[in-house]
């Protein structure tokens, strides 16, 4: 990761610095969004003062402010908003039977690859383009690092072990859940039960999941712990493929509206993937991958499934779970899976957003997603009537939003550091605030300032921000 000490400045060489970076292109761009998530409180590398550990990243105040975002409209969109969605939220760690019946003690697995000579491990698919499909290692491939030859592929299960209790034998293993999917299917019943809904109906989550990835990287895209926003949408036993399909159809659009509505993502930065049989997970009768262009490479970033009635055959084995309320009819229904990872929707945002405009840098997040709804700003920090002013402005709207404070050097300083944030307001109380009770509110995208009155100014901004 690059070192940046230094706080926001916008000196005329920090100017040129940032537009010599522009002709840098694409290869820079991830550098440039990890040292502005460090450099603003985004994002930072995990226990940094005992020298990090690799991999892991903290979530800062308006990284925890962005994500909390992503996952507050996910949730209002997928469950808050239909009649045909429930939430839980379950326990990050399970039986570990539920991972036997799940498949992912015997299935969950990657093919690693050691360098003999410098004992360097990678994934046989990532370093070798056709192990997919072939599933055979190429020889011919040496060791990026130091040229050595490569040990022949072995599977290596990606579940995160642990002991329950003081004993660590074998009875007390346990695993950190892999995903979340997991738990929609073990309190399916429950589920049923209390919420009394009827097929087709789906089960929502929010959480944790921990994979022992093989070669975690490129920032928060592929970590050992990240978290997933997953449903299981569950469906009556299909009579015909159509039928299935059709729903399938359905969720696949429904991933697109959210991307591209809620997230604000570019159509032209995500493409659909279909998995071969050979690629898919072992549940899996049909796999799209959305995948984004990443700086780094086009990358997965949701994934849609047809599980078919794999899991909840596998976990209700003494009888069928779903009991028509209407015939009576006892099934297991089948599942659709539409998987969101929330930091790779947080890694999307910002790559999607960064902008670098003539005189600035500049996140144009929607503002659904933004950490500051708007900043406040005294035109003068040692005017008293000023800052009181302000200051009863910015306790007002607090109420209603997350709101900056900044009186630290000139206004343009203070734009330009707000636009390096995403906040899409900036209010400055002046003069004319005390004698006309009026602000300015400068808009990020236009760079526009348009005067409002105070009484106004929470109409406006709600209008504006929800637009
Ligand atoms: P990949 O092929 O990149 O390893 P996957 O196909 O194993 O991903 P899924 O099991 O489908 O991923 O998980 C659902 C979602 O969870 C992914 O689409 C992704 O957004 C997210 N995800 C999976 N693994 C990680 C990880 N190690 N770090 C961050 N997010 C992840």
């Amino acid at each position: 990761m690059k070192k940046e000490e230094n706080p926001p400045s916008h000196k005329a060489s920090t100017v040129a610095k940032a537009m010599a970076d522009k002709s840098e292109g694409q290869g820079q761009l991830m550098e440039k969004i990890i040292s502005l998530c460090k450099r603003r409180g985004f994002v930072f590398p995990g226990s940094e003062i005992y020298g990090g550990l690799a991999n892991s990243w903290d979530y800062g105040p308006l990284g925890v402010e962005l994500k909390n975002n992503i996952k507050q409209l996910w949730w209002k969109r997928f469950v808050q908003q239909r009649d045909d969605m429930v939430g839980i939220d379950a326990a990050l760690i399970m039986n570990p039977k539920v991972w036997e019946a799940s498949g992912h003690v015997a299935e969950f697995t990657d093919p690693l690859v050691e360098c003999k000579k410098c004992k360097r491990r990678f994934r046989a698919d990532h370093i070798d383009p056709n192990y997919e499909n072939t599933k055979v290692f190429d020889q011919k491939i040496k060791c990026p690092d130091c040229k050595g030859d490569f040990s022949e592929p072995r599977q290596f299960n990606l579940m995160m072990k642990t002991f329950l209790g003081p004993a660590e034998d074998k009875a007390s293993v346990a695993y950190f859940r892999p995903e979340t999917a997991q738990a929609m299917f073990v309190d399916f019943k429950n589920v049923l039960e209390t919420s009394r809904k009827k097929l087709p109906f789906g089960i929502a989550q929010v959480g944790k999941a921990f994979r022992n990835e093989v070669t975690p990287g490129n920032f928060i895209f592929r970590t050992r712990e990240f978290e997933q926003m997953e449903i299981e949408y569950f469906i009556s036993v299909p009579k015909t493929d159509a039928e299935w399909e059709k729903i399938f159809e359905y969720w696949k659009e429904e991933m697109w509206n959210w991307a591209v509505g809620d997230l604000g993502l570019k159509k032209d930065n995500i493409h659909e993937c279909e998995c071969e049989p050979q690629n898919r997970a072992h549940y899996s009768k049909r796999t799209i991958d959305l995948e984004y262009e990443f700086p780094f490479s086009r990358s997965e970033l949701y994934g849609l499934a047809y599980r078919t009635d794999f899991d909840l055959k596998n976990h209700f084995k003494d009888g069928a779970p779903y009991h028509d309320p209407e015939s009576g009819e006892k099934s297991y229904p089948h599942v659709i899976e539409p998987t969101f990872g929330v930091d790779r929707s947080v890694l999307a945002v910002l790559c999607d957003a960064y902008k670098e405009e003539e005189e600035r840098v500049v996140l144009k997040l929607k503002p659904t997603l933004a950490p500051y709804k708007a900043a406040v700003f005294p035109l003068l920090k040692n005017k008293p009537e000023l800052v009181e002013k302000a200051k009863a402005i910015y306790n007002d709207l607090k109420n209603d939003m997350m709101v900056a404070w900044d009186d630290r050097g000139n206004i343009g300083k203070r734009y330009y550091s707000q636009d390096e944030i995403g906040t899409p307001y900036c209010i400055t109380i002046d003069f004319d605030t005390l004698e006309k009770g009026e602000v300015t509110v400068r808009d990020r995208d236009t760079m526009k300032q348009e005067k409002v009155k105070v009484a106004d100014l929470k109409d406006f901004l709600s209008k504006k921000l929800n637009a």
